[in-house]
Formats: C-alpha cells, structure tokens, sequence
C-alpha cells in the first residue's frame, strides 16, 4: 500500500494552483493537516481579525475537501513535533507544503527538514523571492526596478486545476474548528466582519468576477474611497485561498489601463516579500538612517501622549478622513488602501508616535494583516523604509479627502457628520460638529512640529 503524503497547510487554503496538494495526489493518500501554534510567531501571533478570519478560511476548506471525500485534519502545539507525531500514527514519511518566508515558518521548515523528507514548492507569489536581482546579482530594495524586471521575467502562469484526491486506510483523530476559540464569544465584536467578508476559494472568486466587471475603471476608483473600486481580495490572498498567478492570468484578458495597474498592485505584494527575505525584521526595525529613534514622541523622554493612541485607534481624532478610516477597520476588519495611507501617515507624521504602535494595531484589526506587506508599507508611509516616502512630505488630510472624494464615505462611518454638506464634511467648523470631537491637533501646528522634530533628530 503506497504511504500517505501530508500536506502541511499554512497560508495556502486552496486545493486549485496549490503544488503541495497536486504533488501529494500524484504520491498516494492525501492527510491535508493545519497546526495551530500560537507560541511559534513570536510577537507576530495572529491577531483577532485574523483569527476570526482563519477560522471561517479552515471551515471553507473543510467543505471543499469534503467534496473530494477528504478532511482537514487539525492539530494545536508545536509545530514541529505535532506534524512529526502525525508522521508517526500514519506511517507518512513525506511532508508537502508551499514555501513560506515570515521568519518563524522558515525556522518550522528547517526544523522540520530534520526529521521528515519536507518536499516545498512555490506558489503563494508571482514569482519566488529572489527570482528577479539587479545586474549585480543583489535582491531589489526599490519596488519600480523589482516591478519592471518582474514584469519582463513573467509570461504567463500554468494554473492547476484541483486534483483528485484518495484517502488514507484510517483517519488519525483531529481536533474540532470550535475547540480552537478563534472566534470572539464575549463580545462578539466580529458582526461587522461577517457582513463584509465571505472566506474560502469560491467565495474569492465569485467576488474576484464581480471585479473584473469594474477593472476597467481601476486605475481611476482604487483611489476613490467611496466606490467600491478594488477587488478586496487581500484576506484571500493573505491565506492563500486563491493564488496570485489565478488572479494574473484572469487578468490577461483584458487590455485596459485599468487591468495594468491592477498587475503592478499585485507586485507590490511580492515586493514586500522580497523585502522581508533581506530584512526579516522589518516590521520592528526601521531601515532608514537610523535617525528616527529620536523623532518619535516618547514618554520615556517627558512627552505627553497619554491616550492619543487610543484616539487614533478609536476613530476620534477629529478628522473625518481619518476617523471614518479607523472606524472601517474596526468594524470590517479592512480599510480602504487610500486611507490606510491618510491614516497612517496622520499617527506617525501628525502625532508623531512611533510607526510600529501603528503597525501593531493594524496586526491586531486586519483581516489581511501580512507580516510583509503591513511592515512594507507602514515603513513606507512613515519615511523609515528601505523605498519609502521622505518624512517631510506630509500628507493633508483635510485635503486629500476633498481630493479622492470622499463624502459618501464618511457619511457612512461617521454618521455624525452625515448632515453636512460641500466641503464641511471634511473639515467641519466647530460648530458644526455636534458629539463629533474637535481636532486633537489643528494641521498647521502638526506640520510645524513634525518637521522641527525631524530637524532635530537629524542634527
Ligand atoms: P487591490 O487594490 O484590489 O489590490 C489587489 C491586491 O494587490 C491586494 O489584495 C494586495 O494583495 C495587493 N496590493 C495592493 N496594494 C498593495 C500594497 N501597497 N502593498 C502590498 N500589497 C498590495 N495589504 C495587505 O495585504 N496586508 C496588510 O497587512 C497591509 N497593511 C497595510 C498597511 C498600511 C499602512 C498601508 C498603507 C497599506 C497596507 N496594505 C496591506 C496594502 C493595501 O492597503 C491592501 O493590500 C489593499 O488595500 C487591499 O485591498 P484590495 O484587495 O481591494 O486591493
């Protein structure tokens, strides 16, 4: 009887495009098996959202493989010796599973390796890290470079259809989704999330379809936070419910300005990755002169920030760009990419509080949280990053909400001000704001210190 192949899950909750599970299909009976070990990510445990989004994204699978007459089973400790004890009760000598690059899976990998033939494949990127290098031989730092040569390096994408699936002699046990907890009881803060977001393989790409109905405008509504103008496929691509190479070749049948761009986004993703291959603590580092240690506003050096965090992460700041923005995110679990940028940039440029309190919070609230791609772009938007954006150029809230139009959107998430009209909607006077707080630091004077706090920590 041939031995039964484990398929080791991890981000990669999908049985199309999935090389682990079609390598194992073709090796004997499959065991598809999920390890939670929370004590693994030290630091970088999922978060709320994520877990809540987790179990949804398992539960999905659960029923795509039941369709295959197959199961997940699910395992919690450490990941090394719960997948060597799984070995052990099934006679399997062989682990299939896609590569990934946060840190703690590639010490799982290597760890792994020791005692088990782990056989990893690509495919949770575009292209693997390090596939495109500059004419020197080096790993991109700057994203346009690793974007153009990752454009002229992909042709197009092979994508594999779901393979058949034949079941071991005996399943060994499995715990149940509902003794892992993941979902919030008291409260149950998630009412919001399970409005937006439907998890799994069909439901990315019944949304994914309603997209490309809409690509062509892309290039124009991404930045528009009141149409629903982007395809929202973060959380399922964050956990590998479909993989980006599905995405790329949909869009290969069209042609419009819109379909390019949307390309170029999805770059972004494996440029974050490649980031974090060179720098694997990019989300607690910053990676620019080292200067901004003493830029930030620190209570350990007599500043008085008692509780602006907390105004930030609640959605009170008195800016209503910002404020619906947060709001978004606590309710939904996702915020749109124009406001995560205005938001962002308001805590680490207007408050001045250091860009990895920021990191974290997103960490905690996100259903797409992704150690790379959070990490890249809070560095980016605070001035700290390998390619970023110079501190000094501090973006206007109260402006680039006018800007991208966003009144519909605020109205929405913060319905205090939704009887206002014209231009008050995004700067409302005093008077006008009712229970709406006032701003807890007026845009000139924030402006003004930011850039005298950069001026000192420079000199
Ligand atoms: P679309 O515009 O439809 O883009 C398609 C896909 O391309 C996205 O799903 C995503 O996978 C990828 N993509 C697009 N823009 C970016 C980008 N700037 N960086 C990396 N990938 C991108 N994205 C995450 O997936 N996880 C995070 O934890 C995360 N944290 C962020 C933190 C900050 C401060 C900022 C400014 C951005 C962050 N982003 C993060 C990037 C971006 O905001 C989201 O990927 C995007 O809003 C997701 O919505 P969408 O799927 O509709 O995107």
């Amino acid at each position: 009887m041939t031995k039964p192949q484990i398929v080791w899950l991890r981000r990669d909750l999908r049985l199309a495009d999935q090389r682990a599970f079609t390598a194992a299909a073709e090796a004997g009976p499959v065991i598809a098996v999920y390890v939670l070990d929370d004590a693994l990510a030290k630091g970088h445990a999922y978060g709320g959202a994520s877990r809540w989004y987790l179990h949804q994204s398992l539960e999905a699978l659960e029923r795509d493989l039941a369709r295959h007459h197959s199961r997940l089973i699910l395992r919690r400790g450490d990941t090394v010796e719960e997948l060597c004890k799984l070995a052990r009760e099934t006679g399997a000598e062989t682990v299939h599973a896609l590569r990934h690059y946060e840190p703690w899976w590639r010490k799982a990998q290597g760890g792994l390796k020791e005692h088990l033939d782990l056989r990893l494949y690509d495919g949770n990127y575009l292209l693997p890290p390090g596939a495109v290098t500059t004419g020197s031989g080096d790993p991109y730092k700057i994203y346009t470079p690793f974007m153009k040569a990752s454009l002229a390096a992909i042709d197009s994408f092979d994508i594999l259809p779901e393979p058949s699936l034949s079941a071991p002699g005996t399943w060994p046990a499995s715990d149940t989704l509902a003794d892992w907890n993941l979902l919030p009881t008291k409260p149950d803060w998630a009412g919001g999330m399970r409005e937006e977001w439907s998890a799994g393989t069909a439901a990315a790409m019944e949304r994914f379809e309603s997209f490309l109905d809409v690509v062509s405008n892309y290039d124009e509504d991404r930045n528009l936070p009141a149409i629903d103008g982007s395809s929202k496929m973060s959380p399922h691509l964050h956990f590998g419910e479909i993989s980006p190479a599905m995405l790329w070749q949909a869009m290969t049948r069209y042609t419009s300005e819109g379909a390019r761009i949307y390309r170029s986004e999805l770059l972004w993703r494996d440029y974050a990755q490649n980031v974090i291959c060179q720098f694997p603590d990019y989300p607690v580092k910053s990676y620019r002169d080292g200067y901004d240690d003493g830029l930030w506003r620190n209570p350990n050096r007599g500043h008085v920030i008692a509780g602006e965090l907390e105004v930030w992460q609640q959605g009170r700041t008195g800016y209503p760009i910002v404020d619906a923005g947060m709001r978004q995110l606590w309710h939904t679990g996702w915020m749109h990419n124009r406001v995560r940028m205005i938001a962002a940039s308001f805590l680490v440029k207007h408050l001045l509080i250091d860009w990895r309190e920021g990191e974290r919070w997103f960490w905690d609230t996100l259903v797409d949280a992704d150690y790379a791609s959070n990490a890249v772009n809070w560095q980016w938007v605070s001035g700290t990053g390998v390619d970023s954006n110079m501190f000094v150029r501090i973006m206007a809230p109260l402006s680039q909400s006018e800007k991208f139009d966003a009144a519909g959107y605020i109205r929405h998430w913060v319905p205090e001000l939704a009887h206002l009209t014209g231009s008050a909607i995004h700067d409302p006077a005093d008077d006008q704001r009712g229970d709406y707080p006032v701003k807890i630091i007026g845009h000139k004077e924030a402006r003004e210190r930011a850039l005298s706090a950069y001026r000192e920590a420079k000199d």
